[in-house]
Formats: structure tokens, sequence, C-alpha cells
């Protein structure tokens, strides 16, 4: 289906659930994180870019108080007085759009009356995938509340409605990254984002003119963010700050490693060490990008694999295995993406060779005995929009 038979299908389907026309759809695309990875919430650097995988929203406001959404994603329809709507109270997928209309409230909008609204969702974002299906239905509900609420929010703070809503009504303890990516990504480009300052720039991938593509390998194999690994990295993060005496590890630079090493015990030394030196990549990437182009980033991708496989421990045989065959099919760089523990790695390919880096990766799952792996190709795209 393309993209303009999702916006045309997300309107019909309002119809037919609502009984009326919706006022609009929205849209707001899915993430992969080029390089920058737990940088996030140690008020690092990150160079996400939107993909083209995106969620519509079919919004239409009421003029009463309930809030209503149906997705395509689920058979319910969820109902809630936003008078009364707490974050505490929302769970399941209805958590994310109703979080916003919940943290867009917490922002000092008055969910009186008349702000009620029904909501249509559909989307092509592989859910779970690392891909951020959360972000994408988060903010194309963002900008649809934002236009039709006439509230005027510039897009950084929306980014911070978005995750204000996916840590406390979702209860996933997210950074700002997905959001800002949604958001503010532009077309064959990626956002080059401070998590500390929030400032962001875009900066020119010229993969197209390279010749180069992003090919995404998804395990298939499933991560928990709520849960275990991710919530003990975040922990070791701000123990070794602490023990260093900094308010976050995006104050210790690379020559700092080595007195780091003697006052930190092994394991959150090299915690450190991988978000200090992830920083520093995503530092060299965007040079490399701006003076050099986006052949010259390979190397640097794969030595962010590597910190994540040995410093930071959260990759998977998996996202090993597909990092080291794509690389042997050809590709110039790859590494894992997102949170870890499972979802999906990236491999910057020429366009010629995305044929045999997938036939190559495919192989090398079946010989693994490894569940097969779904391969597709991602482009940069622009960031959340009105569609209708
Ligand atoms: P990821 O963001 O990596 O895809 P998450 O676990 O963060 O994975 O978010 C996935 C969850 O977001 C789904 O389980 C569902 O609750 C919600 N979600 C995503 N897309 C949709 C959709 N189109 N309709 C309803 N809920 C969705
Ligand atoms: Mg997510």
């Amino acid at each position: 289906m393309t993209h303009d038979d999702f916006t045309a299908q997300t309107a019909a389907e309002f119809l037919s659930r609502f009984g009326r026309a919706a006022d609009g759809v929205w849209s707001a695309p899915g993430r992969v994180n080029l390089i920058g990875e737990h940088t996030d919430y140690n008020e690092g650097f990150v160079l996400p870019f939107a993909i083209d995988r995106r969620t519509w929203a079919a919004v239409g406001l009421r003029d009463d108080n309930a809030a209503r959404v149906t997705s395509t994603f689920s058979a319910d329809e969820v109902e809630v007085e936003l008078a009364t709507v707490s974050a505490q109270t929302l769970d399941g997928w209805s958590a994310y759009p109703l979080g916003i209309a919940w943290a867009l409230g917490q922002n000092g909008v008055e969910l009186v009356e008349q702000r009620g609204f029904d909501a249509h969702i559909a989307s092509d974002v592989p859910v779970g995938a690392g891909l951020s299906s959360s972000a994408a239905i988060e903010c194309a509900v963002a900008i649809a509340l934002d236009e039709r609420w006439k509230l005027g929010i510039d897009r950084p703070t929306l980014a911070r409605v978005g995750q204000l809503a996916e840590n406390e009504a979702v209860g996933a303890p997210t950074g700002i990254m997905d959001q800002s990516a949604s958001l503010l990504g532009r077309r064959d480009s990626a956002v080059f984002l401070d998590c500390r300052s929030l400032r962001s720039e875009i900066v020119d991938l010229g993969f197209a003119d390279a010749g180069l593509e992003i090919v995404i390998i998804d395990t298939k194999v499933s991560h928990a963010h709520a849960t275990g690994g991710y919530a003990a990295r975040r922990a070791s993060c701000e123990a070794g700050a602490a023990a260093l005496g900094v308010d976050s590890l995006r104050d210790v630079s690379v020559a700092d490693l080595d007195r780091a090493r003697e006052l930190l015990d092994d394991e959150t030394f090299r915690r450190v060490r991988h978000v200090v030196t992830e920083n520093a990549r995503v530092l060299a990437t965007v040079r490399a990008l701006r003076e050099s182009g986006p052949l010259a980033i390979g190397e640097i991708l794969n030595d962010s694999h590597v910190s994540m496989r040995d410093d930071f421990e959260i990759s998977v045989a998996e996202l090993d295995l597909a990092v080291v065959a794509a690389r042997e099919a050809g590709a110039i760089g790859a590494r894992m993406t997102g949170g870890g523990f499972g979802g999906a790695a990236i491999a910057l390919t020429p366009s010629h060779l995305v044929a045999d880096v997938t036939a190559h990766v495919l192989e090398a799952f079946a010989a693994a005995r490894f569940t097969a792996p779904e391969i597709f190709t991602v482009a940069p795209s622009d960031g959340a929009k009105r569609e209708l």
C-alpha cells in the first residue's frame, strides 16, 4: 500500500467507525538511530533519522469531553473522559495516544469540555523492531491535537510531551531521541541532537548521491524496555557518573577514561567507556558526513557495534551475526541499533549489493538455526506532518 493509500484509507476507516468525516489526517515516522546508543539519557549526542515507515492518525474533535481511539492494530475501542484521565489508569496500546492528551494536560493544556476527540490509527512501522512505532503513534497524535486544539506548541516541546507520555502513561523509561527524530526529521537527512541542551541540527546524509542504502535486519528477537537490561544499564551509568563526581556521563571525555579505570570496578568502567566513546563517535560521524560524505562513516558504525557488544554488553548472537554477515557481503558499516537485547541491526550498503547482503544474512541465519530475520531498506524521510 502506498502512503497516499494509507492516508485515504485511514480517513475512510474513521468515517465508517465514527459515522462522520475526520477533521484531517496527520502522520509521523518511525526512526532509525544511525549512531549514538544509550547516550540520550546520559545527556549526550544522538544521530537518528526519520524513516519512510509511518503511523497515520485521522482525528476529529467532539463537542464533549470524551476521547475515543481505535487502531488497525487492535480490535479494542478505548474511551475515556479527558477531565479525569490519569497516567496510572491508562494501559495497553491506548496509553500511547491517550497518554499524549494526558501529557498535554500536564503541560498546562486544560482538558475541558469540547476538547474531546475521536482518533483512528494505522501504521506500517513494524512494532517492537526497534524502529519506534511508539514514537510514531505518539507524534502523529501530538501534532494532530496541537493543530486541532490550536495550541501552537513548538516541536522540541512536543517531543518532550511525547517522552512524558511514554515515561509516565506507558511506563517506559526512554529518552527524548525517538520523538525528536519523528518530529524534526527531514528527507535525506539525520537529526543531530544534543540531549543536554535539546538543541538539534539537520545533517545532510547524502546516501542517495553516494549510491548507499540503509538495510534493516530485524532479528525478530523481542526487546523489552521497561524491564531488565535497559534499566540495569541506566543504573550503571548513574553509578559511574556519581563515582566520577559528574552530573552525567556527558561530562566525561575520552581523555578522562584512564582516571575512570582506576576509580571504577571493571563492569562499571566498561559501561562508562561505551557511553564516552559513543559520544565521541557521534561527533566524528557528523564531522565525517560534513567533510567527506557517507562513505567515510562505515568504520565508525563498526566501532560502535563492537563497543555495544563488548563494553555495554547489550548485543545478542543474532545481532552480532547480522553485522558480521552484512559486512562479509559488502556493507561498508553495520551495527545493532536501538536499546539492544534484540531488535534490529543496520547495514550501510552500496545499492548494488543490497540483494547480496540480504541473501547472505538469510543464509547465515539459516545455518545458525536462528529464526529468519526480516530484511528491508529504509530511506531518510520527512518528519511528522499533516497529510489531509
Ligand atoms: P517500538 O517502539 O520499538 O516499535 P515499543 O514497545 O516501544 O516498540 O512500542 C510498541 C507498542 O506501541 C505496541 O505494543 C503498541 O502498544 C503501541 N503501538 C505502536 N504502533 C501502534 C499502532 N499503530 N496502533 C496501536 N498501538 C500501537
Ligand atoms: Mg518504542
